[in-house]
């Protein structure tokens, strides 16, 4: 007879390798059993932060999030930064604060946070199981088959759903399960994105260029919003961490005005300069830029990128449709976490912050469960 695990995961990215780890902590990891699509598990969780994995926030409270914020509000106070950085800790990981309440490992690479999370589930005795793309899963009488093209079925009596969302994702996708699960999914679109602008004859001398700025978004005459940080300029838009906390509200339209002169007014910026800015901006900034226009550098948004160029997806199975474990209403034993739910972040560490703290209240309530 096949064994039945108590729990699988299906999904080796940062909610399942987290959920994976505390379950076999937990339920003991001869129970528990990862199932990864992609060849290796955490490949996304490599690319975070530039590579060093910005894995928290001190500042995490429900302003920081979109979607279903209200439903989510009690998971991110249950499972708050400091719970996470002393989880991380126990597991052997030393993290540090970086700018903005910006956590990272100490090491400043996401591999250690990988290496670590794979290693501690080594410890624990829970398999991973790579190469397989779930493709079916089946309600039976004591929990769910787990069907893949390449392997034999998987038995379980409970499932974690960590498939994450469309954002720079892999081939596979956890969407299509969701309809076997009785579950639906908001409208999907990608948020921390680059904004593609119309006037991109004027962009290609800029190409690779880096500068300090506020940058606002406006419509007709209203500003929407406004951030501060570096962009960078592409050969179609313009990117970095400000402009990305725009891409959710800018539409087709829009103008994008760069103050690239922020910490000074124009009267003292024209007195100390003479109107010349050859001492104040990047070279290629003073060609496209004339001095009257440097707190007001426009360019009329044409649209954001696309799922291929985002760092998340907003929008995703709605918080409604869970109890407050995210443990399913529609599906008996399944728990889902992380990006395919309708919650997603600020930049800042606010998204893998999501994933790991749904990831082990969905693991606390299964423990629970199995225990009953
Ligand atoms: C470039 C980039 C940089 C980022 N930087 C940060 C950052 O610094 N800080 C931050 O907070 N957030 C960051 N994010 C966002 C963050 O990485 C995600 O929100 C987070 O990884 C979501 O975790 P998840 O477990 O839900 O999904 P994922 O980490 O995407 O994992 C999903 C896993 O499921 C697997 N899978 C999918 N379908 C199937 C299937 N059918 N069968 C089996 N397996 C399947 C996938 O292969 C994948 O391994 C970044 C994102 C990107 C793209």
């Amino acid at each position: 007879m096949a064994k039945v695990y108590t729990l699988a995961v299906i999904g080796g990215g940062a909610s399942g390798l987290m959920g994976a780890v505390r379950a076999s902590e937990l339920l003991g990891g001869a129970n528990v059993i990862l199932l990864e699509a992609a060849s290796r598990v955490g490949k996304k969780l490599l690319m975070t932060g530039n590579g060093r994995c910005n894995l928290t926030n001190r500042y995490v409270s429900p302003e920081h999030y979109h979607g279903d914020t209200a439903l989510a509000a009690p998971i991110l106070s249950a499972y708050s930064p400091e719970k996470i950085l002393a989880y991380f800790q126990h597991l052997g990981l030393l993290c540090r604060e970086q700018t903005e309440g910006r956590f990272y490992p100490y090491s400043m690479q996401a591999s250690t946070v990988l290496n670590l999370l794979r290693a501690r589930l080594h410890d624990f005795g829970g398999t991973e199981l790579c190469e397989f793309a779930v493709q079916t899963i089946r309600r039976t009488a004591n929990g769910y088959t787990i069907l893949s093209k390449e392997y034999m079925p998987v038995c379980a009596r409970y499932i974690l759903l960590c498939t994450g969302g469309m954002a720079q994702a892999g081939t596979e996708s956890g969407y299509p399960l969701l309809h076997q699960l009785k579950h639906t999914v908001t409208p999907l679109k990608p948020a921390l994105a680059p904004i593609l602008v119309r006037d991109t004859k004027r962009l290609r001398p800029l190409k690779g260029v880096r500068a300090q700025a506020v940058v606002s978004l406006r419509r007709g005459s209203r500003t929407l919003k406004q951030t501060r940080g570096e962009v960078q300029f592409t050969d179609r838009g313009l990117s970095g961490i400000c402009i990305f906390e725009l891409s959710r509200d800018a539409a087709s339209g829009d103008i994008l005005s760069l103050d690239l002169v922020p910490d000074y007014e124009m009267p003292e910026l024209y007195k100390i300069t003479g109107g010349k800015l050859d001492g104040v901006l990047h070279k290629a900034l003073i060609q496209a830029c004339p001095f009257q226009k440097c707190k007001d550098f426009c360019f009329t948004v044409d649209h954001t990128e696309d799922f291929k160029h985002a760092q998340v997806t907003a929008g995703g199975v709605p918080l409604a449709q869970l109890d407050g474990t995210c443990g399913s209403r529609r599906s008996p034993g399944a728990w889902l976490c992380g990006e395919i739910l309708n919650v997603d972040g600020d930049c800042g560490g606010y998204n893998l912050h999501w994933a790991w703290s749904s990831a082990l209240c969905a693991v606390q309530a299964v423990n629970e469960e199995a225990g009953r």
